[in-house]
């Protein structure tokens, strides 16, 4: 098959959700080109902005801060190590071939020296191990661009992950956590930095093919730690529906974020209160998992152990930290 857009190379990427397939030089142009019409249509970033850059060392984050360096801003490279012996060390590693590779040198925030490596605070946690994740990482993700003066974190999402959240959040109805997910959460009063998923419109295997195609050297292998996630079965399921109707996922997920305004509104969230529901650990969350419920004026204060932006007196990580550390 002829590439579709240049009519003379063969097609490398057969891209069904959009009736095309594209040769290697043409589907550079069409990922860029969705990359930066994503930041633009929903102004994730400006050529002002300092970004900090999540990569973990798989696809999505490596191939991230690759087209945001292509585009011209400026970033810098942030890896957690998450301590899970083996699969933390070839994460860490390809990160650093990566960056080194291009005269980077990447802040790396070592979670063993910060006494919460993820196996020991999953086992002292109550929650899914990726939800520990997300919480540790998030944590650092904004402490260090805050102490660092970044003015935007992004992360490698892609339309998958987000397609696969919106769903987990429809069928449980979670109206708290749909009211936050968004591929921009601006920057709040009391220290939280601008958070942005510049790949919300491309698709994990458009990103891949990408990752592939460029020669970006990654970590191919799941976290073993993520192995009974429930958002793969919600990825799972979308794809079954993708392969029979193309083009669905992405229906599915531009539908939400046409509509995401009324839904915010819809769902009793007064306008003026949604700088106060952002976040990621809203006061639900908190209190479903014991936590005494904080009623929504007394967010956003500082944590009175790490002075980080906190629903509650000491923000989730410090509880984490310091129940891994009691036991
Ligand atoms: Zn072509
Ligand atoms: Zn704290």
């Amino acid at each position: 098959m002829k590439c579709k857009r240049c009519r003379k190379a063969a097609a490398a990427v057969d891209l069904p959700s959009h009736h095309s397939a594209f040769c290697p030089d043409c589907f550079f142009l069409f990922f860029r080109r969705q990359v930066s019409e994503g930041i633009r249509k929903l102004r994730l970033l400006s050529p002002d902005d300092r970004v900090l850059v999540c990569v973990s060392g798989g696809k999505d984050s490596l191939v991230l801060w690759d087209m945001l360096m292509e585009l011209g801003y400026r970033t810098e490279g942030l890896h957690i190590d998450l301590g899970i012996e083996g699969y933390s060390d070839r994460s860490r590693e390809k990160v650093l071939a990566y960056a080194g590779a291009r005269g980077k040198e990447p802040i790396v925030v070592d979670l063993r020296s910060e006494g919460v490596p993820i196996p020991d605070a999953a086992k002292h946690a109550r929650k899914e191990e990726c939800s520990v994740c997300g919480t540790v990482k998030r944590y650092f993700f904004n402490r260090v661009a805050a102490q660092r003066g970044f003015t935007a974190v992004a992360t490698g999402h892609n339309l998958d992950d987000e397609a696969a959240r919106l769903l987990g959040n429809l069928l449980h109805w979670d109206r708290d956590h749909l009211s936050r997910q968004h591929p921009l959460l601006p920057e709040g009063p009391e220290g939280l930095v601008r958070k942005v998923k510049p790949l919300w419109r491309v698709s994990e295997m458009e990103t891949a093919a990408y990752g592939f195609l460029k020669g970006i050297d990654y970590v191919t292998e799941e976290c073993p730690m993520s192995r009974d996630a429930t958002s793969l079965v919600y990825k799972e399921a979308l794809s079954v529906i993708e392969e029979k109707m193309p083009g669905t996922r992405r229906n599915f997920y531009q539908g939400f974020l046409r509509q995401d305004r009324e839904v915010i509104g819809s769902l009793g969230v007064p306008a003026g209160d949604e700088e106060a529901i952002r976040g990621e650990d809203g006061p639900e969350r908190e209190a479903a998992h014991g936590a005494a419920a904080v009623p929504a004026a007394a967010f956003a204060g500082a944590c009175i152990s790490c002075g980080a932006p906190a629903y509650t007196e000491t923000c989730s990580y410090c509880r984490l930290k310091e129940r891994v550390i009691k036991t």
